[in-house]
């Protein structure tokens, strides 16, 4: 499967020092006419729970079809929707527009799955944040438990003592809070015990790493040491960018709760992940759990 969708996830333009002003203002200026003009769009990455194999949840992935430079990747583009702040309407679109699908496979008789979406630093500095994703929430008639909210490790620790407050009120309404991309960053893992979340996404960085051929014992160590203080502080671990079934193998021997990556699925339209839904996909030649 890893392979038939393999083209739809070329990144056209990465961050690139060489790249000419002239393209980065041109993305710039344009992105609120692709946001106005239909260009942005959602794919859907599904997260794997590994003892029952199922899909438990999806991540919202924005995408920018552009009419001239053709796909862009979020790298990319994001950062430059945080500089222009155009990135707070953008993520409530990309909020509202994940809710209403998540709301379309439910309709269609599909098994419940939790919707997560990607939230910027930018967009935690918004004093409404709170209400302004609750409302969307609301509004989109999905219940609280099938929203969940990643923010980087990075953003959080931005700024500690208000989001700590945002994640709190969150929660209290029922969304779930998730750290993503965990352990990449260079942040003490102090603040872990004082954060209301209920998710640690740990960083590709880590599963890369469970597949080298060098130093495996110590990788998977350091990843298992991670996976056991998540679940001593009662979190969740999410793995990211699983590629290979030796990576999944060590996941599940260290009993990590759940995986995304292109062994799976890479992010898809959203037919193609209902369709997956509808045969509850299960993952081939699935190892043993230790
Ligand atoms: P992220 O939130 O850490 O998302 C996971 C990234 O890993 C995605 O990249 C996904 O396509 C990629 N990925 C998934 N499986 C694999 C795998 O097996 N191997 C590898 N090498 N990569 C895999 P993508 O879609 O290019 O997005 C990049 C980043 O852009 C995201 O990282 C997130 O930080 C940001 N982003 C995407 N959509 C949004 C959005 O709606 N709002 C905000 N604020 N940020 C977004
Ligand atoms: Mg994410
Ligand atoms: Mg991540
Ligand atoms: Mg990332």
């Amino acid at each position: 499967l890893a392979r038939r969708w393999g083209e739809n996830s070329v990144r056209v333009y990465s961050a690139d020092a060489s790249e000419p002003q002239s393209e980065r203002l041109a993305l710039k200026t344009g992105m609120r006419e692709a946001l106005r003009e239909g260009q942005l769009f959602i794919e859907y990455q599904p997260q794997v729970e590994l003892a029952s194999r199922r899909i438990v949840g999806v991540e919202a992935l924005l995408r920018w079809q552009h009419p001239v430079y053709g796909r862009i990747a979020p790298d990319r583009f994001i950062p430059l929707a945080e500089e222009t702040g155009l990135i707070v309407q953008i993520g409530e679109w990309v909020l509202r527009t994940a809710c209403a699908q998540n709301r379309a496979w439910r309709e269609a008789g599909l098994p419940e799955v939790r919707t997560a979406v990607n939230l910027s630093a930018r967009q935690l500095k918004d004093p409404d944040i709170v209400a302004r994703v609750l409302q969307i929430v609301a509004d989109s008639g999905v219940p609280t438990r099938c929203v969940e909210i990643e923010i980087t490790e990075g953003t959080l620790i931005e700024d500690l003592a208000v989001n700590r407050v945002l994640m709190n009120e969150l929660r209290q309404a029922g969304v779930l809070v998730s750290i993503d991309d965990f352990g990449a960053g260079y942040s003490s893992l102090n603040y872990l015990s004082e954060l209301p979340v209920d998710i640690l996404k740990m960083d590709g960085m880590f599963v890369r790493r469970l597949g080298a051929a060098s130093g495996r014992a110590r990788s998977f160590a350091l990843a298992e040491s991670i996976v056991d203080m998540a679940h001593r502080l009662q979190l969740k671990v999410i793995a990211e960018a699983v590629e290979t079934g030796e990576q999944l193998a060590d996941l599940c021997a260290m009993r990590c709760d759940a995986a995304q990556g292109y062994l799976f699925a890479r992010p898809l339209p959203p037919d193609q992940l209902g369709a997956l839904l509808a045969r509850q996909y299960a993952v081939p030649a699935a190892p043993a759990l230790a």
